[in-house]
């Protein structure tokens, strides 16, 4: 027996709700709208991205993995904004009511959500080619937000965690390519399980000048921040940092290669002032995070990111773009 719209959205989406902020959520749920109340001081901060079947995650089956996924990547944008989330809406479109799926969809989300403490407000329920829409809504103190464009001369270029990895599962999901690998679950799961770093935006919040979440490739993204900071990166490729699953098994040359251009990372890349550098060791340190220092904001220059010698990179690869 197929369920209806509505016993499959109160089965499945209704009280996924880990936001211990009980000021915060108005009204979840249920009525034509959700009402958030967002305190004096501070702004709403919002994003939405939409994950498709074949585009952003190779196949349905996983359907636990792609909701936490979604959410994941979703609240990158906050982290990199340094907001605090509060909620998110769901748009799903699915094929049919398969109710294995939808369970291991709504776990997903829940597991998503218990993690970084939101609570799923409302959303869509349509039927069509696997498409899933989410948005989330986080609070930041008014005119804290770390916006891409606000990089200074000089300011250090700092990324959190390691990069390519996200790009290096790819390979093991071409079965041409399957490698007996040993590590192969460390590699899958940055793909699956990107985290989103939002204690790291938080803490950045007066500290960094600029932000930008790394879901596009490295290249591409700093290369966005740079223009948006008229100013251009200047950075060492060899200062990338690099998981050691990834070097030891693909090879330092396409591991900086997949760290330069591969997206779906979910990492930070941040700019701090020269003269607080130094307080990046300490943040590290208590957020267990690797926060390294590659390069510097140099004079604006015909590219977005040059290499140390001043060079452009090898066929100005700019990452991932949809319709190009
Ligand atoms: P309406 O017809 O008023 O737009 P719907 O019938 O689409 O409302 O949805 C009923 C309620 O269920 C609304 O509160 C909506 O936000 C919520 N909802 C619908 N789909 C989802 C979903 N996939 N996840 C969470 N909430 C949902
Ligand atoms: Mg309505």
């Amino acid at each position: 027996m197929s369920l209806s719209e509505f016993e499959l959205i109160h089965k499945y989406f209704s009280r996924i709700d880990y936001c211990d902020d009980a000021d915060a959520i108005g009204l979840g749920v249920g009525d034509d709208c959700a009402l958030l109340t967002v305190p004096g001081d501070q702004q709403l901060a919002i994003s939405i991205d939409t994950l498709v079947e074949g585009v952003h995650f190779p196949d349905a089956d996983m359907a636990f993995d792609i909701a936490k996924r979604s959410v994941a990547v979703t609240l990158s944008d906050l982290a990199a904004m340094g907001a605090e989330p509060k909620a998110f809406t769901l748009a799903l479109t699915m094929p049919g009511s398969n109710r294995v799926w939808l369970q291991g969809f709504s776990r997903g989300l829940r597991e998503a959500a218990d993690e970084y403490g939101i609570a799923l407000i409302g959303g869509d329920t349509t039927k069509g080619p696997l498409t899933i829409s989410i948005q989330v809504h986080g609070f930041v103190p008014e005119g804290a937000a770390i916006q891409r464009s606000n990089a200074s001369l000089g300011d250090r270029i700092v990324v959190s965690g390691y990069l390519g990895d996200a790009r290096a599962a790819l390979d093991l999901f071409d079965e041409t390519l399957k490698l007996q690998h040993p590590k192969e679950r460390y590699i899958k799961e940055r793909f699956y399980r990107p985290q989103a770093r939002i204690a790291l935006g938080q803490q950045l919040r007066g500290l960094a000048s600029s932000a930008i979440d790394v879901s596009d490739g490295l290249l591409a993204d700093l290369g966005h921040l740079a223009k948006a900071s008229s100013l251009t990166a200047q950075f060492d490729p060899s200062l990338l940092p690099l998981s050691p699953v990834l070097s030891n098994h693909w090879g330092a040359e396409t591991a900086r290669g997949y760290a330069l251009t591969g997206g779906d990372d979910y990492e930070l890349c941040f700019t701090v002032p020269e003269a607080r550098e130094h307080e990046l060791v300490q943040l590290s340190e208590q957020l267990g995070i690797p926060l390294t220092v590659i390069g510097k904001m140099v004079e604006r220059f015909e590219h977005d990111c040059i290499d140390s010698q001043g060079q452009p990179f090898d066929g100005e690869q700019t990452g991932f773009q949809h319709f190009s």
